[in-house]
């Protein structure tokens, strides 16, 4: 069996990339870390661009601090507009942390950001915030590329050796707050110390405020990310990394630590993966409330399984998302007829064929995809119902079919960053909104409506 991997054929210019720009992927990460303040080195249309784009999502305030660049930083360099914006960063929010992140025009001109790091330490030498750089070029990677380099950065930067402590790491990767509340739950529930990097699930869906606060509460301490360095193991959820840009990897390369790169758990046989892991590196059982939540999602699969069962969909997002959601629907008996992503790790076919190996001959996987190339693909394809982020609304609309809205951005309904997907929980949420979109599908398309099904 093999997935029909369709490589985007050479085209002059993209519609509606199914992707976001890549520092843009690195302010999400850096939001994620406990005193931080993202800090853009370019011009400020990028970081409102990107302001704007996550707080639709969100909801919630962001800020991302620029350098500003105007005409002659264009010329002459950014340097100095960078040691300005550090200063009055440092003097307006008092981080604890700067992460600065790169932008195409800094990139473009060579900006050497790490050497105007290094003066800007020599010239501040009372206590500066600590900074960070990663370098975020948006013409080479994705959000989600800017995403993963930022908390390797942040690790890069950060770990520290010392006695082995009996913790876990934990690298989930672009997921929702929801999410990233769920697995705080089940880490508790193992009884295991852990660092979550990130951990935006306060700082990006936190409670009402009295009065603004210029950084909001939550994030993963910057003492957590030292100890990444003396945990037991760490996880990271993707399907598709590259060894120089994971985290766990640089973990394993530096300190030794063993590294465990699993898909995310959406479906049962991810999730029994990731649970079957955690037990056997925690030392500590499964606890009972997770073997009764598979219980139940599994008799729920056992009564939702004639609404879906052959059902085609199209499947688009980050590719580690596409991946699990592709095991997933394969394993609920929906065929992802197409799995597409603006990514081009190179690895999406063969990480899809091995997540769906039972449907693996019926899947066509395009990367590099913009949203021409999905709806030119999805109208020969003939689906039932759309899985992907509120970009795929427009399609869904004309093919007359389902969208259900998953993953990062969905800027047409409330709620999307309390979506749940991970975990048997998760799955349960996904699975039943599924079931539930194909029957109401169903219910409208009927011409004498209906009375019992
Ligand atoms: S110019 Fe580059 S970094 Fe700035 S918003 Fe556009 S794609 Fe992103």
């Amino acid at each position: 069996m093999s997935v029909n991997h369709q490589p985007r054929p050479a085209v002059s210019v993209t519609t509606n990339a199914c992707k976001l720009c890549t520092p843009l992927g690195a302010c999400l990460a850096f939001r994620g870390i406990e005193g931080t303040v993202p800090l853009l080195h370019g011009s400020q249309g990028c970081s409102t661009y990107i302001r704007r784009y996550i707080i639709s999502h969100f909801k919630e305030p962001i800020d991302v601090a620029s350098s500003n660049f105007s005409e002659s930083s264009a010329i002459f360099g950014g340097g100095v507009n960078l040691a300005t914006a550090l200063q009055n960063v440092t003097a307006q929010y008092h981080p604890e942390l700067i992460a600065v992140a790169s932008t195409c025009l800094s990139e473009t001109i060579g900006d050497d950001v790490p050497l105007f790091i290094r003066q800007y330490r020599r010239e501040h030498p009372e206590r500066p915030p600590e900074i960070i750089h990663v370098s975020t070029p948006s013409y080479r990677g994705t959000h989600m590329d800017g995403f993963h380099a930022a908390v390797r950065a942040a690790v890069d930067e950060l770990a520290e050796a010392g006695a082995p402590e009996r913790r876990i790491n934990l690298f989930p990767g672009l997921v929702s707050p929801a999410d990233l509340r769920h697995l705080k739950e089940i880490m508790a529930d193992f009884g295991v110390d852990y660092t979550l990097l990130p951990d935006y699930s306060e700082t990006l869906d936190g409670e009402i405020w009295q009065e603004y606060q210029k950084i909001a509460p939550g994030g993963t301490p910057l003492a957590a990310i030292r100890r990444t360095g003396r945990a037991m193991a760490s996880f990271e959820f993707s399907g598709t990394i590259a060894a120089e840009h994971s985290t766990g990897n640089l973990l394993k390369e530096r300190f030794g630590i063993s590294y465990l790169q699993t898909a995310m758990p959406i479906g049962v046989r991810a999730c029994d993966q990731f649970f079957t892991k955690l037990a056997e590196v925690s030392g500590n059982p499964i606890p009972d409330c997770y073997r009764k939540e598979r219980g139940r999602l599994v008799d729920s699969y056992v009564d939702g399984h004639k609404y879906i069962f052959g059902k085609r969909a199209v499947l688009y997002g980050e590719e580690d998302l596409v991946v699990s959601l592709a095991g997933f629907l394969a394993e609920i008996g929906v065929i992802p007829v197409l799995c597409a992503s603006g990514g081009e790790s190179g690895r999406l076919a063969e990480a899809v064929q091995a997540a769906a190996p039972e449907v693996a001959d019926r899947i066509t996987v395009r990367d590099g995809a913009d949203f021409m190339d999905i709806a030119e693909l999805a109208e020969k394809l003939q689906p039932d119902l759309i899985v992907g982020n509120s970009k795929g609304y427009p399609l869904a609309r004309k093919l007359q079919i389902p969208l259900i809205r998953v993953g990062f951005p969905i800027h047409d309904r409330l709620g999307g960053q309390r979506l749940l997907h991970l975990g048997y929980r998760g799955t349960q949420a996904l699975f039943d909104r599924i079931v539930n979109a194909v029957i109401e599908r169903q219910q409208d398309a009927s011409p004498v409506g209906y009375s019992y099904m």
